[in-house]
């Protein structure tokens, strides 16, 4: 089965989807950072973030599971510590918020932490470490979700999709960028492949009763499976602790059993940190990293992570969008 699609400019793609979150009970300020970050998505070609998560985001206004009127609160733990209470809001405001907090006290100390909690994540992480980056300073995240990884050797899911961050900043330049689930394959792909009737690489996931298959739409009911074997298991083990307890927060299963499973983001916690090179090492290392870069793309068939999204970016045209897609957002609430 093929998708139908239509061109939607960047600015339209914004409008119809900051429309449909007013349209349900955000307020301007939380519409504005989802549609922005839903646009960014949509421009970067991540598109499994973009439009595709706006009938989700107003699940969870519909429901009143997400207050579309949040206003995030940010306290100074410490000098480099930094905890953010999203107050049931979408992570974009409380990024918009508390990012700001953590690169001044990296700039100044060298190292700082955010955690975020009681936050609403449906979004690519990328968009919060190239802001840190952009900013002169490493960038790391990670975010956990609801139980849909069975941990390696297991066929029972416990790990969310359990995506991670990483950002290097390269002055003038676009920084290295790499941005993974540690599923085999991330959610909203699998939806994705299982609406369009792709099929998917064997390894990526089990089907409801354990078995190896590549059908998606056998695989959305059954569990994902770590990338690498044990190594992502132990990867999504690592992010469940840091994107729950060290940061106050839930593991998966703990964030599936306080939903109320109506289909939009869980609640949860994200643990962001900020690093400066320039600090830690006593010197100005760019140019190391940029002779670091050309010996790696010296390397036939290579290329920097992060790369296939800034060269989309340059690309300032309407983008193609899934029909039916625009026209379901186009009668949320309308
Ligand atoms: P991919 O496997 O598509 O890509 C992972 C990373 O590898 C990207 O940074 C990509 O860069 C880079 N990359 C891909 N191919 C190459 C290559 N040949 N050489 C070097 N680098 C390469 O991502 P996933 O499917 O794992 O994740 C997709 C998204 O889903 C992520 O943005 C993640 O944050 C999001 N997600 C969000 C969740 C949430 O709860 N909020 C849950 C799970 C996932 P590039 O972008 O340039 O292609």
């Amino acid at each position: 089965m093929t998708s139908t699609t239509s061109e939607l400019s960047l600015d339209e793609i914004f409008n119809l989807a900051k429309a449909a979150l007013i349209n349900n009970g955000a307020n301007e300020e939380n519409a504005d950072a989802v549609a922005t970050t839903v646009t960014n998505a949509e421009r970067d070609g991540s598109v499994s973030h973009g439009l595709f998560r706006i009938p989700g985001y107003v699940k969870a206004l519909k429901s009143n599971k997400v207050d579309g009127s949040a206003k995030p609160e940010i306290e100074e733990v410490t000098p480099t510590i930094f905890r953010c209470d999203a107050h049931n809001g979408f992570a974009p405001l409380a990024h918009k918020y508390g990012l700001e907090k953590l690169i001044q006290a990296a700039h100044t100390f060298g190292i700082a932490g955010l955690a975020i909690q009681r936050c609403h994540h449906f979004a690519a992480l990328w968009p919060e470490v190239e802001a840190i980056s952009d900013e002169g300073l490493v960038g790391l995240t990670s975010v956990s979700y609801t139980p849909a990884v069975a941990p390696s050797g297991g066929t029972t899911a416990l790990y969310g999709t359990n995506p991670m961050a990483f950002s290097w900043p390269r002055p003038g330049k676009n920084p290295i960028v790499f941005d993974m689930a540690t599923a085999s394959m991330a959610k909203g792909e699998i939806q994705i492949a299982a609406r369009d009737g792709h099929s998917v690489p064997l390894g990526t996931g089990l089907s409801p009763s354990g078995e190896l298959t590549t059908d998606a739409a056998e695989i959305d009911k059954g569990v994902l499976l770590p990338f690498g074997g044990h190594k992502g298991s132990v990867i999504a083990l690592m992010i469940e602790l840091l994107s729950g307890p060290l940061v106050g927060e839930t593991f998966s299963y703990e964030s599936k059993e306080r939903d109320n499973g109506d289909g939009g983001p869980v609640q949860g916690g994200q643990f962001i940190l900020a690093m400066s090179p320039k600090i830690l090492s006593g010197k100005d290392t760019s140019s190391q990293t940029e002779d670091f870069l050309e010996k790696y793309k010296s390397i036939d068939g290579v290329r920097v992570p992060g790369a296939r999204r800034h060269n989309n970016r340059k690309d300032t045209g309407p983008r193609q969008v899934n029909t039916a897609l625009i026209e379901t957002i186009s009668n949320l609430g309308s």
